[in-house]
């Protein structure tokens, strides 16, 4: 049983479109999308709406599983606790890449959570990749939905799929005064260490590296009864710092 608004988490490996979806689907530019690979670092939660459903979508990092360094491992572990927050998890294939062995290995990792799991292949941009599509059968997740997150092909299609399963979940329901509070602050300054010691676990990626935090993190968390919002926001830097569009998107969100 779902507590209070359903969860629904969009996984897969990096680069598959998985924060193109999002945006799209919350109809605001708040994850950030990037033609290099593993840009998404965190999560991003924001609330969404579909034919009167309402829902908490969580675009994840991605998943990396032979990753070496701190960061690849970090991104590994949202990936699972994404999975282990989600009522419902959609996972985000390739269609013009085809089946990789880390599908595959997401895959077998969300089969065996046992939520209910809906495979979408975006970049089916047209006809013959939405045909092409059918290979992802052998995934052995169930009816595959194409969709083009970019042109909006299918979308209406995958979150008709996503808003049936609630009725199965079931939803508690929860009183909607939620407190929402960020914390602000330089890079480096410690803000999602903060954040980590009020959930009491390790909700998100925290190493000394500045700007690992690229996106703004919403985190729900109940305390004496009171239900907090808590934004963790990626740190500010000067103008004249900031050189790659990755950290240009990332300020412009905490700003
Ligand atoms: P993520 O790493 O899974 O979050 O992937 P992104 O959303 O950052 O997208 C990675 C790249 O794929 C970007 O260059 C996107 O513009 C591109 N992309 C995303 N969705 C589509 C789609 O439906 N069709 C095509 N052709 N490209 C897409
Ligand atoms: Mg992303």
């Amino acid at each position: 049983m779902a507590v209070g608004i359903p969860t629904v988490a969009i996984m897969g490996r990096p680069n598959v479109g998985k924060s193109t979806l999002f945006n799209r689907v919350v109809g605001k530019r708040l994850a950030i999308v990037h033609e290099r690979e593993g840009i998404t670092r965190d999560r991003v939660v924001m609330e969404a709406e579909w034919a009167g459903n309402q829902f908490y979508l969580v675009d994840t990092g991605g998943y990396i599983p032979k990753g070496g360094d701190v960061i690849d491992k970090e991104v590994k572990k949202q990936a699972e606790l994404a999975l282990d927050e989600a009522d419902v998890v959609v996972l985000l294939v390739d269609s013009v890449v085809g089946i990789t062995a880390v599908d595959e290995t997401i895959a077998k990792l969300a089969k065996r959570s046992k939520k209910p799991l809906i495979l979408a292949a975006n970049k089916a941009d047209n006809d013959q990749l939405e045909r092409d599509s059918n290979i992802f059968l052998q995934l052995g997740v169930g009816k595959v939905y194409p969709i083009s997150a970019l042109n909006g092909r299918a979308v209406g299609d995958l979150l008709d799929a996503v808003v049936a399963e609630f009725g199965e979940i079931g939803v508690l329901e929860l009183d909607e005064n939620v407190i929402r509070f960020s914390i602000v602050g330089m890079p480096n300054a410690g803000k999602s260490s903060l954040t980590n010691a009020i959930l009491g676990r390790d909700q998100q990626i925290v190493t000394d590296i500045p700007g690992t935090t690229r996106d703004s993190i919403n985190s729900r968390f109940k305390y004496y009864g009171h239900e907090f919002e808590m934004i963790d926001t990626a740190g500010l830097r000067k103008k004249a710092r900031v050189h790659d569009s990755v950290e240009y998107y990332s300020t412009i969100r905490t700003q």
